[in-house]
């Protein structure tokens, strides 16, 4: 238990009772809570009974890291083997999504929805939004499917549900959108589906309802530790507390500086009313910054004193001296990027830098493939973290959806997607049919397809191809049921000839190969996770993919390992940190995004944390960058400098920073 300063031994010293630490960047938080169950572990407590719970895959991942690397157990070699071995023995390190996924699965039946019920994407919410539109008779000028599910995600962000948004909606388009809120919930349960931000409410209301599952679940440990709880918001709160009622063995750890979920329904009153929820909670304060140089804090420090309502925080840096970072001006994009990657090329070798040293940080989703092109050129091995783009192709999708057939009863939305990819002569009248008639007479589709239940009038042609989807699912399932999901998987994406639907979509041999890759990544996937899994299957694996878990994440986990320079979002970088990063497009209207100058500004103060957030990502080196003109629709914009940039080098009375503002 070497390597903890005083304030950080008092935390990890406090085994029992709620316990608050806040404190800014870099202080050892994640640190504390990685000792603590440690510590926890040594003083006896089973390690099943320990749940620990981060905000994105890759922070429960890096924890698991650094708490194998403290108690030992599985060796980053035979991580999968001996975690099997070992069996359920572990602490639990879990996102809060996949957290109530497994509750969920084992009691939402009481809510009535299937155990099986299938998680939606975002290309199935906006499949379902448009067909809302549509049967409320909206158009796209009124309400849009994407801003449809824009207002719904809010409002669940907030706990509300749809009789309470409709009486918060103040416009037109609200009160459409509440309207459709309804429809869209009803919908999803009668197709015993949730999306994404049901996991959490469902897991909430499921522990409302029903106290003796809350009671069942909250047994299940004893000791609850939360990382970044300054970003949680209303549900995930309630679960914590739902949770740690009885126990009371609570520790969550957070900084309100670097709250960057706000539009997200994320309340920072959280955890600053943590004391008052808890009156007998320890709270300890840590205040030196052992990750940056005493430079990069003294930026970060400048810059977050521009947010007026904040607790005062003291970070020192404990390491002293270091280089003052740079802010660089380029003419474009393209050279933005080239220049990037040029210096990064140059740094490669000195001093022992290797690519997994380097971030670039950038704030949209539009910034990246610049770069991506510039380090193609350069022959860099770089890896996009995050972003949802692997699930949404078309290969990945229709994969999955295959794969679910191999579980007793498929969704619906999975036979939908593939009854006719590669096309087998279903035609759109044929499948109408068959929808009408599972919903009029209840009865699962996929019965239908196969037999077992009867199919409304179709053509022999169709019939026949119906039964030899069916006998080709359940060819692999009988005869091959004893064999391992891979070889399932294999065989039936083989048999349904998937090659043949590639095929005919791409020309290019070399688009056919990739998009081939890509649903071998899958198999891959599946392939990892059994390896490593106790009692694998496909319902499970399935459930981890799609959120994230393993598999497009975990590939993206081992070509991190492999040694890539990481190209991601300032939200995708809390809590990480690398020796060496890049800020990109560093411009008013990228950071601070254009959506928070609308409405007076208001969104700023978070739009400053999360720029508060990517400069404490860097150890030892620190590079801004912007550019001169930046092309919107394919003509190239002059650009303000990021109001930002001024406030970190404390130039305030410079005259060019009131005029970024427009002032
Ligand atoms: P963030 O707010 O960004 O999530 P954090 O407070 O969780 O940061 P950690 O990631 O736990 O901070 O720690 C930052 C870095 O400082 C890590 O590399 C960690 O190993 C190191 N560190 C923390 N405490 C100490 C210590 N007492 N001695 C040496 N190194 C430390
Ligand atoms: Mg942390």
């Amino acid at each position: 238990m070497s390597g903890l300063n005083p304030a950080q031994q008092d935390a990890v010293d406090t085994l029992s009772g709620p316990l608050l630490v806040l404190a800014g960047a870099g202080t050892g938080k994640t640190r504390v809570i990685t000792f603590r169950i440690a510590k926890l572990i040594q003083h006896g407590v089973p390690r099943h009974k320990i749940l620990g719970v981060t905000f994105t895959n890759k922070a429960a991942n890096e924890m698991k890291e650094r708490l194998t690397a403290l108690i030992g157990g599985k060796t980053v070699k035979h991580k999968y083997k001996k975690k099997a071995e070992q069996g359920e023995n572990e602490p639990t390190i879990s996102t809060f999504h996949s957290l109530c996924v497994r509750i969920l699965r084992r009691r939402i039946d009481k809510l009535g929805y299937p155990l099986k019920f299938a998680i939606y994407n975002r290309g199935d919410q906006e499949g379902l939004a448009r067909q809302i539109l549509r049967e409320i008779k909206v158009g796209d000028k009124l309400l849009k499917p994407n801003q449809l599910l824009f207002h719904i995600s809010n409002w669940k962000c907030k706990s509300l549900n749809p009789k309470q948004a409709m009486l918060q909606s103040e416009s037109d388009a609200q009160h459409i959108a509440a309207v459709g809120f309804e429809r869209y919930q009803k919908q999803l349960k009668l197709r015993g589906c949730v999306d994404f931000d049901d996991l959490l409410l469902l897991t909430e209301q499921l522990f409302r309802e029903h106290p003796d599952v809350r009671e069942e679940e909250a047994a299940r440990f004893e000791h609850l530790l939360v990382d970044e709880y300054q970003d949680t918001n209303t549900s995930q709160y309630r679960i914590v507390k739902a949770l740690a009622g009885e126990h009371r063995n609570l520790c969550v750890v957070g900084d309100d500086d670097q709250s960057i979920y706000a539009w997200r329904g994320a309340e920072v009153e959280h955890i600053l009313a943590f004391a008052k929820d808890w009156p007998d909670a320890k709270v300890v304060r840590l205040e030196d910054n052992y990750r940056s140089t005493e430079a990069i804090i003294k930026y970060a420090n400048t810059l977050i004193r521009f947010n007026s309502t904040r607790h005062d925080k003291v970070l020192r840096a404990a390491r002293p001296g270091g280089e003052v970072p740079t802010i660089n001006q380029w003419e474009d994009e393209v050279q933005e990027a080239e220049e990037v990657v040029r210096s990064i090329k140059n740094r490669l070798n000195l001093h022992g830098r290797e690519p997994r040293d380097f971030a670039i940080l950038f704030r949209t989703n539009e910034q990246p493939r610049p770069f991506e092109t510039a380090l193609r050129e350069a022959k860099l091995p770089y890896i996009l973290v995050g972003g949802m783009s692997f699930f949404d192709r078309k290969e990945v999708k229709d994969t999955l959806a295959y794969l679910r057939l191999l579980e007793d009863d498929p969704d619906e939305i999975s036979i939908l997607r593939i009854i006719n990819t590669p096309p087998r002569g279903i035609g759109k009248k044929s499948i109408e049919n068959l929808l009408n008639r599972a919903v009029r007479e209840k009865v699962p589709m996929w019965d239908m397809v196969r037999g077992y239940a009867e199919r409304p009038k179709c053509s022999p042609r169709v019939n026949q191809a119906m039964d030899q989807l069916a006998s080709v699912v359940n060819e692999v399932r009988s005869v091959m049921g004893n064999a391992s999901l891979v070889d399932q998987a294999r065989s039936l994406i083989s048999r349904i000839d998937y090659k043949s639907e590639i095929d005919r979509i791409y020309k290019e041999p070399e688009d056919r190969e990739s998009r081939w890759n890509v649903v071998e990544q899958v198999v891959n996937a599946l392939s990892d996770y059994e390896e490593g899994a106790r009692k694998p299957t496909m319902t499970k694996f399935l459930d981890r993919l799609l959120l994230g878990d393993q598999s497009a994440d975990n590939d993206k986990e081992k070509q991190l390992k492999k040694n890539a320079i990481a190209l991601m979002t300032m939200h995708a970088a809390k809590g990480l940190e690398f020796p060496e990063v890049y800020m990109v497009g560093m411009e008013e209207g990228i950071l601070p995004h254009q959506r928070s100058l609308d409405d007076d500004e208001a969104g700023v103060p978070e739009e400053r944390r999360l720029c508060y957030v990517g400069v404490t990502r860097a150890e030892e080196r620190l590079t801004m960058s912007m550019s001169l003109t930046r092309k919107k629709w394919g003509k190239a914009r002059d650009t303000k400098p990021s109001r930002f940039l001024y406030e970190l080098t404390d130039q305030a009375d410079n005259p060019n920073y009131a005029k970024t503002r427009g002032q």
